[in-house]
């Protein structure tokens, strides 16, 4: 209970596995957004997902009944986008394989989003200045090729987040990590990644919103990603048991998609570390258990 004895003016809250699972509302979510609003507590939707626009994310909490609006959306595509804005002072082409989340993101940070495909001309392949990947599920080989070049030329990319593999009812399906993978396979060039768990993602958020890092909570449920960005970014964070199950030893997501823990450590764009490295401040079942009314 330890959250409860000091103020905080944000909160970085993952959504599936922390708001939702899938497409049901995890019970008590939209109640727990609100004491945080009561508590004068930003909440901030802070996801890995780059395929959705925020106003996207919004239809989709809203529709869970989780109150909120586009500002408080904060995705690793515009995390993307920034660190590109940042890199080239805006106002030039920037490659990108991705959905609408991405693509928005490029427009919004004043970028020109130039969609790759398979047959995208080639003067307007060498027009970009930057390239990103974010996860697009009708991706084709040849567009990936195409993307490759650009990459070759550039001698960089931008990686929406590194997500290997991503949870369904029967398994897994590749995540944007395994098109990154092919990327970097293909060019030798490593991608700059921006999602969780890269500490960078949190001081966008930081930044954006205009909080003080020890005025931020990180809540989510996922040790590699959720716990590994607040850790390492050195903010306080809460664990809830939610989503991504773990074993007693704090094994990481490889149970939730099958995988042996071997093999989930090797899917890890970090370096090798035990998922226990990423200790969260405190572990709670779910977010219907924080900052109960009574305690304000
Ligand atoms: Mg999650």
């Amino acid at each position: 209970m330890g959250y409860l004895n000091r103020s905080w003016e944000l909160a970085l809250i993952d959504l599936d596995g922390t708001l939702y699972r899938g497409d049901r509302v995890i019970a008590g979510a939209a109640a727990f957004v609100e004491r945080l609003r009561v508590r004068g507590i930003q909440p901030v939707f802070f996801t890995n997902n780059a395929t959705r626009t925020p106003a996207q994310v919004v239809d989709k909490l809203m529709s869970m009944g989780i109150r909120c609006t586009p500002d408080e959306v904060c995705t690793s595509a515009q995390a993307a986008a920034a660190v590109i804005r940042a890199s080239t002072g805006g106002s030039v082409p920037v490659a990108y394989i991705g959905m609408d989340g991405l693509r928005e993101a490029i427009l919004e940070a004043g970028l020109e989003p130039l969609e790759v495909r398979a047959g995208t001309p080639r003067p307007a392949l060498e027009s970009a200045k930057a390239a990103a990947i974010g996860l697009d599920t009708r991706v084709t080989y040849g567009d990936l090729a195409a993307f490759c070049r650009v990459v070759s030329r550039l001698g960089q990319f931008v990686l929406t987040n590194g997500d290997v593999r991503l949870p369904v009812e029967d398994g897994f399906v590749p995540g944007n990590g395994a098109l990154g993978a092919f990327v970097e396979t293909a060019t030798g060039v490593a991608p700059v990644v921006t999602g969780k768990p890269e500490p960078r993602f949190v001081a966008y958020a930081l930044q954006r919103y205009g909080a003080r890092p020890e005025r931020t909570l990180v809540i989510g449920d996922n040790l590699l990603t959720d716990v590994a960005a607040g850790v390492r970014a050195g903010l306080y964070t809460i664990q809830v048991l939610s989503g991504v199950r773990y074993a007693a030893d704090g094994e990481p997501q490889a149970r939730a998609v099958g995988m042996s823990p071997d093999e989930a450590a090797a899917c890890s764009r970090e370096p090798q570390q035990p998922a226990g490295q990423w200790a969260p401040d405190e572990v709670y079942g779910s977010v219907d258990e924080l900052f109960p009314d009574g305690d304000a």
